[in-house]
């Protein structure tokens, strides 16, 4: 058995072992809810490094719960009415043919909707001052003693025993750890908008399908309607309504969407939904869009680094298409489980490797069954390609 946990002493009960120092890349979702759990469970050598000088409504929108991840934000003291601020659980699937909506389905939601800012933010306001180091961009992670040592673009250093890597969808950890594991772009579009437009009688999330090559989410949200627009479009394409490559801007922000993207999302809104849909589109000023990718599955989750370890969770593991839902949970569920295996590990002496590995064993199948997932459900909606953009 290696135990590499060397950092100070407990000062827990006796037969505990040493408190572990963790360092926590990222202050999103993912990093945020790993860091309160580790306190919860009394780690007490925590610290989260942020890329951004304050964290950034990247990912942006509305975040679909379901209940195993309500329920790790529960057990942290973060109530439903903090960050759910509309309660159905109804999600209406809609046909639209000629711009006219079909007979709905009603399905049951097993969770509720959020949005990031009202997660985040709850999240955010539980973390004790001086944990959260923002303006900390990781770009190098090696062990020259023995100690993992992270280095930041900012010349700063740290080391610690434990590296956890939540830097989302083009993570450093990624790529410092499973470099063959790039993202391939899969060929459309997520556009997406906050409408600041009341809309009295809406209570739940719509889901509309006007046929091959496009879908059009909406659901209330504080403040408006949050909109999703997933439409095909090529590299070339993405390149000249947002300025980049898709591989390389991974989030188009607001400042990157051009007026030749704003007049086309218009255009197809026009031509494939109904009337109000197209006028809640057309009355969007902020708009972003993300460029929807694929990843080879991933196959591990942990890595041994001199004497400690490093681990991929969330987004950084397997950034999967938001149709499936599952990018936030399955970062979350995988928190609450990692947690789980190093308190095993630090009040039972449980040995470390083999709980980890245990941790990789329990969440791997789900995360690859997320990976697989997403290019069926862009399949039977006739959106995205086989072939890829891949970027390292
Ligand atoms: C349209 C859309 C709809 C979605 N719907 C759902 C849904 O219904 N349900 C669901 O579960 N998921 C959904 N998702 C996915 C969900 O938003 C993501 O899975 C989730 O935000 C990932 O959280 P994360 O904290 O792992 O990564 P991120 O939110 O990407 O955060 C990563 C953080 O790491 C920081 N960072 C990056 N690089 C570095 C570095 N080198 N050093 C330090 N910090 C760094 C970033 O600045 C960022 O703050 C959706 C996504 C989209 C786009």
């Amino acid at each position: 058995m290696t135990d590499t946990f060397h950092a100070r002493p407990a000062t827990g009960a006796p037969g505990t072992i040493r408190q572990p120092k963790i360092a926590v890349i990222g202050g999103s979702l993912t990093g945020p809810v790993v860091a309160l759990l580790l306190l919860q469970a009394g780690f007490d050598d925590v610290a989260v490094y942020e890329a951004t000088p304050a964290t950034a409504n990247l990912t942006g929108g509305l975040i679909g719960l379901e209940h195993a991840a309500l329920d790790v934000l529960d057990r942290l003291g973060i109530g439903q009415d903090e960050f759910v601020a509309h309660d159905s659980e109804t999600i209406w699937q809609i046909p639209v043919r000629h711009r006219r909506p079909a007979a709905r389905v009603r399905r049951v939601y097993p969770g509720r909707n959020t949005t990031w800012t009202l997660l985040h933010t709850a999240l955010a306001r539980r973390l004790p001052a001086g944990l959260l180091h923002t303006a900390h961009r990781v770009t190098g992670l090696n062990a020259p003693t023995g100690q993992p040592a992270l280095h930041f673009t900012n010349g700063h250093t740290a080391t610690c025993d434990l590296v956890v890597f939540a830097d989302g969808r083009s993570s450093a950890g990624r790529r410092l750890l499973d470099p063959d594991r790039v993202l391939r772009y899969a060929g459309y579009i997520a556009h997406r908008g906050h409408a600041h437009l009341r809309a009295p009688g809406l209570r739940d999330f719509l889901r509309l399908e006007p046929g091959p090559g496009c879908q059009y989410n909406v659901a209330p949200v504080p403040g408006g309607l949050d909109w999703t627009f997933y439409l095909n479009a090529s590299p070339a394409e993405y390149t000249d309504r947002f300025g980049a490559p898709p591989t390389r801007r991974v989030f188009a922000l607001p400042q990157h969407v051009s007026p030749a993207a704003r007049a086309h999302v218009d255009t197809r809104a026009q031509q494939l939904l109904p009337a109000e849909h197209a006028a809640t589109v057309h009355a969007t000023a902020t708009r972003m869009a993300v460029p929807v990718m694929d990843i080879d599955p991933p196959t591990r989750m942990v890595w041994p680094l001199g004497r400690g370890h490093a681990v991929l969770l969330g987004d950084a593991l397997a950034p999967v298409r938001p149709h499936t839902a599952r990018g936030a949970n399955n970062g979350i569920e995988q928190a609450a489980g990692l947690v789980a295996a190093l308190t095993q590990h630090r009040k039972y002496r449980a040995d470390l490797d083999a709980a980890l590995h245990g941790w990789q064993r329990r969440h791997l199948p789900d995360a690859v069954a997320a990976v697989h997932q997403g290019p069926a459900i862009g399949a039977r909606l006739g959106l995205g390609t086989t072939t890829g953009d891949t970027t390292r």
